[in-house]
């Protein structure tokens, strides 16, 4: 396994740098390129591995060398997780590491790279050619519309066993959509619904993009209607600018309860939901 570094400083171009930096990985002819991650090599490597046809890891810490392998180390979920992680890296589909610039030196010396200097390539075309347009929705209609006046925000209580004891996906599925074709809502979601992959069959029409929250979107709309979610803190700072705000939730002593909507229901939003849909036509 050959480990290449490559020392790149000073300032560049998107247009030029994202096209050179991918020439220096192939032309490296290493399995796994370590590069600094200073604010040049944050804009454009990400791009640079796409084009290089390599996988890209950032704000990496430190690096793990046994034998063959290399194992990358760096903190997620805002500092609050350290993770251990390494990828099949070859010639065809290196693996490009970026490190904190500050440990640059030192994982080189680590890896036993040797960091080469960069130079960009100045005939890299400054102008884009489209070579076509393609619609970014794809699966169906866009769930999130910035201009809706509410945000309706769906909880994992969607997906929990309800007072029959059973599970009821696709009713909430269908529950949800329903109010959205109708009302013209866009959707937000809480984190637990979007990281619940038994709900990912069930709920297409929803991903990570939806989520509201502290590690999620603070989205902008005059009103706000949660359903089946607890309003944990986490959660709730993403309704920082929504202005009125309503929730659903069976459990009267929820987040929402505790001074964070203006008015919370203490229903059933299978319930309420449904009859909402049928009062909208
Ligand atoms: C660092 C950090 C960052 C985080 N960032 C985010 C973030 O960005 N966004 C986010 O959402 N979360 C975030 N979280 C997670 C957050 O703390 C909560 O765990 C999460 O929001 C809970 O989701 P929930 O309310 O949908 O699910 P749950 O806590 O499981 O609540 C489900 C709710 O549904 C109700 N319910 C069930 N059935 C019904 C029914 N029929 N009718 C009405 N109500 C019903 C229940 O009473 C319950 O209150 C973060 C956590 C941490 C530690």
């Amino acid at each position: 396994m050959k480990i290449a570094a490559i020392n790149i400083e000073g300032n560049g171009t998107f247009a030029q740098d994202a096209p050179a930096i991918a020439d220096a990985v192939k032309a490296s002819g290493a399995e796994i390129v370590l590069l600094p991650g200073n604010s040049r090599v944050k804009r454009s490597a990400a791009a640079a591995a796409a084009k290089a046809g390599a996988e890209i890891d950032t704000n990496v810490v430190d690096l793990d060398l046994t034998g063959e392998k290399v194992t990358a180390k760096r903190w997620v979920y805002r500092q609050r997780i350290f993770t251990a992680f390494s990828r099949a890296a070859s010639l065809e589909h290196p693996w490009v590491i970026v490190t904190d610039p500050s440990l640059f030196g030192e994982l080189c010396a680590k890896a036993a790279a040797e960091a080469q200097p960069f130079t960009a390539a100045a005939s890299a075309a400054t102008r884009t050619v489209i070579s076509g347009e393609e619609n970014a929705v794809t699966g169906g209609e866009s769930t999130i519309r910035p201009d809706a006046k509410l945000l309706f925000v769906a909880g994992a209580g969607w997906t929990k066993k309800q007072a029959d004891g059973a599970l009821h996906f696709d009713e909430a599925a269908a529950t949800i959509t329903g109010f959205l074709a109708k009302s013209g809502a866009s959707l937000g979601s809480s984190k637990s619904l979007v990281d619940m992959p038994e709900a990912a069959a069930a709920f297409t029409f929803m991903s990570h993009m939806n989520q509201v929250g502290q590690t999620g979107a603070t989205p902008r709309h005059p009103k706000g209607l949660s359903t089946c979610c607890h309003g944990e803190e986490p959660h709730v700072v993403g309704w920082r600018f929504v202005n009125e705000r309503r929730a659903v939730n069976l459990d009267a002593n929820c987040g929402w309860a505790q001074g964070k909507a203006d008015v919370v229901y203490v229903a059933d939003a299978f319930a309420v939901m449904k009859k909402v849909n049928e009062l909208l036509g």
